[in-house]
């Protein structure tokens, strides 16, 4: 069975949410107070934008065939990816054929790997291999999910990433993520207050509804152990996530050690390739592992990370990553439900993740998505061409 070879790669950016879902407008709950390891400036203690978390926005990659096909995808990195797709990474595809996935990986990772490893240049390695797996199903006819081995499980179960866990649960969803506002620089006092707004959260979602605590890089030991204990007898907490710095695998290991047990560590959205998500298991940072679809190397290196997980018994439950991780999730056990960010302002509505940026983006109801939702070709989304792209290189 011969594939047409692809034609050409382009790479476009974008403004206003979507896979950058941190470039969002005033009053947003993604942007308010949220503790950060900029916290400690108080200048930038107030917004995360402040500081640049939007600078980059959205990368689009799109993948043509010669028999006009188009695959693509969306992630962050935006005009410095563009770049590096088009002036880089784009030679490896153009001529190939699409069923070379494993190759074309290697040659992507181990040509940047003098200026990548992670960061940027693997989150534009990402977007070129979820845009791959793309053409892929579109060109055979078949979901991306079939492609992994077929569902394991009649439907997606979701949590709910966002200031109110209380609506989360009255939607349907498992549990509620909250983002801690109040870092170490902010003393005993922000310390009081995280535990007060946790408090609070759990008297209104009762005794049984997940509550996790997302802290976004900004704690250091001594404070992530105190939080945890306190969050964990107080609040019933029932994860502590990214607690410390993605460099700090010493320091999660030893908050691994510290926390009460039963309450789970978890980290890795900041995390890319097998060999960083083996740093964390081998030195046993975390409980769960939560590699970002669109950054930790794309759908071909997720299947390295898992399999490793499978084997130690880690669980993985991917960042964010809408489409790209819903076809992932269904197709392992050791991935038993899936994160939902919720990017209603409010946020008391349940909207798509990457709006407005994918047509067709499925959206949980009752807190699911069933399996036959996503029998489409590749990720069964496509591109909304009625927002401005930008196509900033052209190789
Ligand atoms: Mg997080």
């Amino acid at each position: 069975m011969t594939l047409p070879k692809i034609r050409h790669v382009r790479a476009f950016t974008v403004r206003g949410g979507g896979a950058d879902y941190h470039d969002q407008g005033a009053g947003h709950w993604i942007d308010d107070h949220i503790a950060t390891p900029m916290a400690r400036y108080p200048e930038y203690r107030q917004s995360r934008q402040s500081f640049g978390i939007n600078v980059l926005g959205t990368l689009v990659v799109e993948l043509e065939a010669d028999d006009g096909t188009i695959g693509f995808a969306v992630t962050t990195g935006g005009e410095p990816a563009a770049f590096i797709v088009e002036r880089h990474l784009a030679r490896f595809l153009e001529g190939r054929s699409p069923v070379d996935v494993e190759k074309i990986w290697d040659q992507m990772y181990f040509s940047t790997q003098y200026y990548g490893r992670k960061g940027l240049v693997v989150n534009a390695i990402s977007g070129v291999d979820l845009a791959l797996w793309d053409l892929l199903g579109k060109l055979r006819g078949e979901p991306v999910y079939h492609m992994l081995g077929g569902a394991v499980r009649d439907e997606l179960t979701f949590y709910a990433t966002g200031a109110r866990p209380d609506v989360a649960k009255e939607l349907g969803f498992v549990g509620g993520k909250l983002p801690l506002h109040h870092g170490p620089a902010e003393g005993i006092e922000g310390l009081h207050k995280n535990i007060a707004a946790l408090a609070d959260m759990r008297s209104g979602v009762g005794d049984d509804f997940w509550l996790m605590l997302d802290c976004w890089m900004s704690l250091d030991l001594d404070y992530a152990t105190r939080l945890a204990a306190r969050a964990w007898d107080e609040c019933g907490l029932k994860w502590i996530e990214e607690a410390l710095s993605p460099d700090d695998y010493w320091g999660y290991a030893d908050l691994k050690r510290n926390v009460p047990p039963g309450l789970l560590v978890t980290t890795g959205e900041h995390e890319a390739t097998r060999w960083g998500f083996r740093m964390l298991m081998e030195m046993d940072c975390c409980d769960i592992i939560q590699p970002d679809v669109g950054w930790c190397g794309g759908i071909t290196e997720l299947i390295k990370i898992a399999n490793y997980a499978d084997a130690r018994g880690v669980q993985v439950i991917p960042h964010g990553s809408s489409v790209y991780s819903y076809h992932f999730v269904i197709t392992r056990h050791n991935s038993p439900f899936a994160e939902f960010l919720m990017m209603h302002p409010g946020p008391t509505e349940v909207v798509p993740m990457f709006a407005p940026q994918l047509l067709g983006e499925l959206v949980p109801v009752n807190g699911r998505i069933r399996a036959s939702e996503l029998d489409q070709p590749g990720f069964g989304v496509e591109l909304n061409r009625d927002i401005p792209l930008h196509r900033p290189y052209t190789h």
